[in-house]
């Protein structure tokens, strides 16, 4: 069935490509779903929000004269229901149905099954698609699932028609025309999004202010420039099908949605009649006429009270972009046959750091990357498109560089460290040589770590060494790094790639995909995190003042059971291909943490009751990451298997400190020896539980300086980033469990975080051990602070 949905999710993208208007997308869609799910129905009912009616917008064997006509109120007759109940309805023998309601002239008397399924989108639903067969008999399930599953995908050309109509109809209001209008060895700081260090020459791209750069020009001859931008246009609706297709070998979760509303805008009428109408009235070139639309456009989007259109602004500004440097290339390609777009969209031979602004998706997608070894770029957040992309390539990557354009210059010489979070521009031979030092014995503890399997200390003490993940593509680094299994699995970033809610159905595929890659090894499945920094704009949540103490977590799906459940659902199918267990995360108290258990035992009980396959023998377990839940720890570990600390939030919620905020204080406090002292409290009550397993999960986990902390604070498991754990492998390897504890003692009886950063680079230093990581040390540290390593 996911060949055959993945081959009619991308004839729709090409019926999106290849129509004229919106109507004419419809059509080519209904009778596609027709021929292809072997109906003799297909209709698409859309919601009409001015009437309040559901209108139908397109069928398939239906009278094709009752389109536009034939409408019915939310909750009359089977669409109707269908609708206002969000619930799929399907029967056989539908004039016996007690909802049934008779449409003369549609010519629908002769079918006798129905399917209602409603498109819907973020919560939002949009119409109602319809199926309809001559047969008197339900409709098979695969062909449920696969409707189900194409009901996204139709949401959002629904949705991005609107846009598109609500922008249309306001730009043909806006009258008035737009007028358009370097160093020694320096140091830079950021946010790293994936770890890693990398070397090369600095390749700015520069592509985002394409938009100023173009002048106003006017052409000779209307109907050439006319003619070159039919030619423009069909290059980049193929260009666009491509990048598709790229995306989705790239993310195994990505559908092939994602870029559907590039292509719906490159189909607007009225977008691209607006662009001829530039060149034929105002003799524009065609590049200043896509800019005059462009922002006339963004103006519009601005504007526009609802996030979720607001938010497709970046999509807007990918498409136009990509047309804009085709015409722009092209034209150059005209003029000098010798010009190429290397220069903007790729750089040449050897080892090159991509630098920039701002990246969209797509220009990762569409930059040849062979020879990009790291990403930094001014803007963007860990959660962002780029990050899950730069994990996707395994590429280390550091956004939120502040500064980074105007300090670098192109083919500067660059280091990026994402350990340490630092950016050399032009290091001296001092920085460089540490640097090959490092990477040389990175290699070989590599080597070592996958041969020789077991982390452990250097007195036998074993410690599990597991991968924090997100995506199905980087399950390919648990061997590489020789992970012990996935110790958190972040499985919001599957809700964060895509513009709308994810069917049951598509997190169990992307759920097994993850269990299946592990099967010896336990995955920890954290549910669904989103809520405070990590923002889904389709979810519509309350605005809130301080969305971090808001709803977040376990508190926001406690509320949503339409999340909650069939998210729950797919976890559990899913497990029966693995070891599976289950954490909640922010949990504050007892009330949540019992709420959650009592939904997961009653979603087990309803797959049991529909005798459906899932794990039975999960373990439950939470994340501690909420001082309450510190506090508390006696009581909730009586509900659970297991607890993970969150050392990312149990920072910001300890020290009150905006884990996005201070991007360069980072990870200093998880020095702190208060902070210590509370992750010894939680690894001493663990003693007293020898059933139950403690593990740590916060970027900590992953600085190896913190390593010998860890342990001596009676943590076992340590769950990071896949290429940090050849690192702290070969940390463990040098330190006994005694060396740990006493360590860690030392660690608390100090007064500041500087203080046990400086004893600890020390005793590495001392061990021999080529770190060049850690936390960032703040300049006010102070430099008399001497503290020596402790003798072995
Ligand atoms: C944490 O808070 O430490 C954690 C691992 O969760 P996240 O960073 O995803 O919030
Ligand atoms: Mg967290």
């Amino acid at each position: 069935m996911i060949s055959g949905l993945l081959k009619l999710m991308r004839k729709i993208s090409e019926a999106i490509a290849e129509s004229q208007d919106y109507s004419l997308v419809l059509g080519r869609i209904v009778n596609l779903l027709a021929d292809n799910l072997e109906v003799d129905v297909c209709s698409v009912y859309e919601f009409d929000s001015k009437r309040q009616a559901l209108v139908l917008a397109a069928t398939h064997g239906l009278n094709p004269d009752s389109v536009g006509l034939v409408s019915m109120k939310p909750g009359e007759g089977l669409t109707g229901n269908c609708y206002s109940k969000r619930a799929v309805i399907n029967v056989s023998d539908p004039e016996q149905h007690p909802d049934y309601m008779f449409f003369p002239n549609t010519g629908e008397e002769k079918y006798h099954s129905f399917l209602g399924i409603p498109i819907s989108v973020g919560g939002k639903c949009v119409g109602v698609l319809t199926l309809q067969r001559c047969i008197k008999e339900e409709f098979p399930t695969p062909v449920v699932d696969m409707a189900r599953s194409l009901s996204p995908q139709l949401a959002n050309l629904v949705l991005n028609a609107g846009v598109l109509t609500t922008l249309d109809r306001g730009v043909a209001q806006a009258q008035e025309p737009e007028r358009l209008t370097k160093s020694g060895s320096k140091r830079l700081s950021g946010s790293a999004t994936n770890p890693g260090v990398a070397k090369g020459l600095a390749f700015k791209f520069k592509v985002r202010d394409l938009f100023n750069e173009i002048e106003h020009t006017n052409h000779s001859d209307s109907d050439t420039e006319l003619e070159f931008f039919d030619e423009i246009l069909k290059q980049t609706r193929e260009a666009t099908l491509e990048l598709e297709d790229r995306a989705v070998s790239v993310f195994s979760e990505a559908d092939a949605a994602i870029f559907n509303s590039h292509l719906m805008f490159l189909e607007d009428k009225a977008l691209m009649d607006m662009i001829r109408g530039e060149i034929v009235e105002h003799r524009h070139s065609l590049e200043f006429s896509i800019v005059v639309a462009y922002r006339k456009f963004e103006r519009k989007f601005l504007q526009m009270d609802n996030a979720f259109f607001r938010e497709r602004l970046v999509d807007f500004k990918d498409v136009m972009l990509r047309l804009l440097e085709n015409a722009k290339f092209s034209r150059r390609r005209q003029i000098d046959s010798n010009a190429n777009d290397t220069s903007t969209l790729g750089p040449g031979e050897g080892k090159w750091i991509l630098a920039a602004d701002e990246l969209l998706p797509s220009d990762l997608l569409r930059i040849p990357l062979d020879n990009i070894s790291g990403i930094v770029c001014e803007k963007g957040g860990g959660t962002s498109h780029v990050a899950v992309l730069a994990k996707a390539l395994d590429i280390p990557a550091m956004l939120g560089v502040r500064n980074l354009m105007q300090t670098i210059k192109d083919t500067d010489e660059l280091l990026l460290d994402c350990h340490s979070e630092k950016l050399y521009i032009n290091p001296d031979k001092s920085i460089l040589q540490q640097f090959s030092d490092l990477e040389q014995s990175k290699e070989e503890a590599e080597d070592e770590s996958v041969k020789s399997g077991e982390a452990g200390t250097s007195d036998g003490g074993k410690v599990m060494l597991r991968a924090n993940i997100s995506l199905i593509c980087e399950t390919s680094l648990l061997n590489k790094y020789g992970a012990d299994g996935i110790g958190l699995y972040r499985s919001e970033f599957l809700y964060m790639i895509r513009e709308y809610l994810p069917s049951e159905d598509s997190q169990y595929k992307v759920f097994s995909s993850i269990m299946k890659a592990s099967k010896k090894d336990s995955i920890t499945f954290r549910v669904l995190d989103v809520g405070g920094d990590k923002h889904l704009p389709y979810l519509e949540l309350p605005h809130e003042d301080n969305p971090a103490l808001g709803l977040r977590g376990i508190r926001l799906l406690l509320t949503r059971p339409d999340l909650f459940r069939p998210h729950l659902r797919a976890i559990l199918r899913a497990g029966v291909f693995g070891k599976l267990r289950i954490m909640f995360p922010m949990v504050a108290n007892l009330e949540d943490l019992l709420a959650a258990i009592e939904m997961l035992e009653r979603v087990e009980e309803e797959l049991h009751r529909e005798n459906i396959p899932h794990s039975e023998d999960y373990e439950v377990g939470i994340m501690l990451e909420v001082p309450s839940a510190v506090f508390g720890l006696d009581s909730l570990i009586q509900h659970v298997d297991f607890m993970s600390i969150g050392s990312n939030d149990l920072q910001q919620y300890m020290f009150a400190f905006d884990r996005a905020g201070y991007i360069s204080e980072r990870n200093y406090n998880a020095f702190n020896p208060v902070f210590l002292k509370v992750i010894s409290g939680i690894g001493e009550c663990f003693r007293s539980f020898p059933n139950k397993s403690l593990s740590l999960c916060g970027e900590l986990a992953g600085n190896p300086l913190a390593t010998p902390l860890l342990v001596g604070a009676g943590i076992r498991e340590l769950s990071m980033q896949p290429r940090s754990i050849p690192m702290v492998r070969r940390v463990l390897k040098k330190f006994s469990v005694r060396e740990c504890e006493d360590l860690v003692d030392r660690a608390i009886g100090m007064s500041t975080s500087a203080e046990v950063v400086i004893m600890m680079e020390n005793i590495v230093n001392a061990k021999g051990i080529e770190v060049n990581q850690g936390p960032v040390i703040k300049t006010k540290t102070d430099p008399n602070i001497k503290i020596d390593a402790v003798p072995s």
